[in-house]
């Protein structure tokens, strides 16, 4: 776990879903792999050419962007998928309930940090998809918002949807604190918008959250 910037006035903690309130490789993959097979099942490709070609252009995106990462989300745009058609494909295609379960030890965690700040949740899935996700978790309760890939339409790393968890918890940026496990895709566009960051390996992090807030 590491610390950007943390604010001394935190009014809001805005959290990444996927890889951060859990930690689930297997569901993870999954994320990656069904919209691909469908991608290439639509091309005439089989899954290992498609999936080659979609590391080479995130290769190629990289090198023009200084080694900065993107989202699959934003990925697949430039294959023809649009962002719309990205949220109907993980609607139909995500099965958040097939792999997790609740989590005594988040609830817990997030009721003490809901005690003293707003909490949303940022996340490049459908909204749809985050609330089954903390449904499942048993963790729904302790969100004020849910911001997702159809909020604003656009994916993150995008300001958008982090200025959206903001206002949605009525606080300033400067005293929020976004949550994740991609420096790239969580981190770096919150603490340009003036919030600070908070890069966690897993859910096993954020239960460590408490401490250091
Ligand atoms: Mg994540």
């Amino acid at each position: 776990m590491k610390a950007y910037r943390l604010p001394t006035r935190r009014a809001a903690v805005l959290f990444d879903m996927d890889g951060t309130l859990y930690t689930h490789p297997e569901y993870q993959q999954s994320q990656i792999d069904l919209p691909v097979e469908r991608l290439a099942r639509l091309r005439g490709k089989s899954f290992e050419a498609m999936n080659r070609e979609i590391t080479r252009h995130r290769e190629e995106w990289a090198a023009a962007h200084g080694g900065r990462k993107t989202s699959l989300g934003n990925v697949f745009t430039a294959f023809g998928v649009s962002i719309a058609e990205s949220v109907r494909w993980r609607e139909e295609l995500y099965e958040p309930e097939r792999y997790l379960a609740e989590d005594p030890l988040l609830c817990a965690v997030l009721a003490q940090l809901a005690a003293r700040f707003a909490l949303a949740v940022v996340t490049n899935n459908p909204v749809s998809i985050a609330r089954r996700t903390l449904a499942v978790l048993g963790a729904a309760a302790y969100f004020r918002a849910i911001v997702g890939l159809d909020t604003c339409g656009v994916s993150k790393p995008h300001k958008a949807p982090f200025l959206k968890a903001a206002e949605r918890c009525g606080a300033a940026a400067a005293s929020c604190v976004s949550v994740g496990d991609r420096y790239d895709i969580d981190i770096a566009l919150p603490l340009e918008l003036g919030m600070g960051g908070v890069l966690v390996d897993g859910v096993e992090d954020v239960y460590k959250l408490p401490d250091l807030f």
